[in-house]
């Protein structure tokens, strides 16, 4: 079996006609396998949804109660034959629930890796390696400028910052799946006990992750006392740093949590005071530490840079081809970007 016939780019996303089913479909689809619950990967509308447990769960709290005809959950490890095609998940260490996608027939194994990162992440389980003949990696910091480096220094910097400037509220932009808790974890771990405060539109799946491990106390923005605003973190949708919800805090510092804060300029142009290059994706290191160590010889890359990468395995000796698959990436966060700049998406002059 070829493997192009087993996993087909389509327009609605990577389909597998053998088993009936696609993987992370942009568009309703009969039968998906979902890798996470992000937006550009896990959309509303498919007849039915295999994923993990918590993916399921992140959906249904983000999307509704009908967000699928029906349900299927798998977990780490399992595996369930669709139509002679055997599927199952494993950990990509990108978010709760995150989940690489093995399909194998006819002795072929492909892995659809969806969004992964292989650095820790207190808030999900380990990305695992995968042997596979064909891997399936994303490119979205796939440049060699693309360096993350240590979560926990970058956390220490928000640290210093709040020793140094006791008054001020420190508002950290986050995406509110996935970043948004791991910081909390990182804050954590580095010793902030304050309480740490949550806008509306970062509570519901925090609080679900709270259910799952201990993130110490939490409370609802809304709620807090003005004197509780002074010298606290308050995690909020990047979008929120831009608008009118930031006048009510005291002198606030605008931080902003992303891979992206890599380039500086781009921080600086869009009001962010304080940027904390904190990624739940694979950094240029990471990507071309895990693309040769799954053993595959053929690479497929999706959503991001992809030229580089493709470029780079074949100084490797390895084949690999950009899928072109339109609708990925962290749009959200870079959306975000462009809202926290005040609605314009012009670079400035
Ligand atoms: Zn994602």
């Amino acid at each position: 079996m070829r493997p192009e016939s087993l996993l087909v780019p389509t327009p609605a996303g990577l389909c597998c006609p053998d088993g009936g089913f696609h993987i992370d479909p942009l568009r309703p689809v009969a039968r998906a396998v979902i890798t996470h619950a992000h937006s550009d990967h896990a959309r509303p509308g498919h007849g039915a949804v295999l994923a993990t447990p918590e993916t399921l769960d992140l959906m249904r709290l983000r999307l509704g109660d009908g967000f699928a005809g029906a349900t299927q959950a798998l977990r780490y490890g399992e595996a369930v034959t669709l139509d002679g095609v055997r599927v199952s998940l494993h950990p990509a260490g990108h978010v709760l629930g995150s989940a690489q996608v093995r399909v194998e027939k006819d002795g072929l194994v492909i892995v659809a890796s969806g969004d992964y990162k292989d650095r820790p992440d207190p808030t999900c389980t380990p990305f695992e390696l995968v042997p596979c003949h064909v891997f399936i990696s994303e490119a979205t910091f796939g440049l060699p400028v693309f360096r993350h480096g240590d979560a926990a220094a970058e956390t220490g910097k928000l640290l210093r910052s709040l020793a140094l400037f006791p008054e001020r509220t420190h508002l950290l932009g986050a995406y509110t799946l996935g970043k948004a808790q791991r910081l909390i974890a990182l804050l954590r771990a580095a010793g902030w006990e304050r309480p740490i405060l949550l806008h509306g539109a970062a509570e519901a799946v925090t609080r679900y992750y709270a259910g799952r491990m201990d993130l110490g106390e939490l409370r609802a923005v809304r709620d807090a006392a003005p004197d509780e605003l002074a010298g606290a973190v308050v995690l909020c949708p990047p979008s929120a740093l831009g608008d009118r919800w930031t006048r009510r805090f005291p002198d606030p510092i605008a931080c902003f949590a992303s891979g992206w804060m890599r380039i500086r300029a781009r921080a600086r142009q869009r009001g962010v005071e304080l940027p904390l290059v904190v990624s739940d994706h694979c950094d240029w290191d990471g990507l071309t530490r895990v693309i040769p160590a799954t053993g595959a010889a053929e690479i497929w890359l999706t959503h991001g840079a992809e030229e580089a990468l493709v470029h780079w395995c074949g100084t490797r000796g390895l084949r690999a081809r950009p899928l072109h698959l339109v609708g990925y990436g962290d749009d959200e966060e870079v959306e975000a970007i462009e809202a926290a700049a005040g609605g314009t998406t012009e670079e400035p002059a």
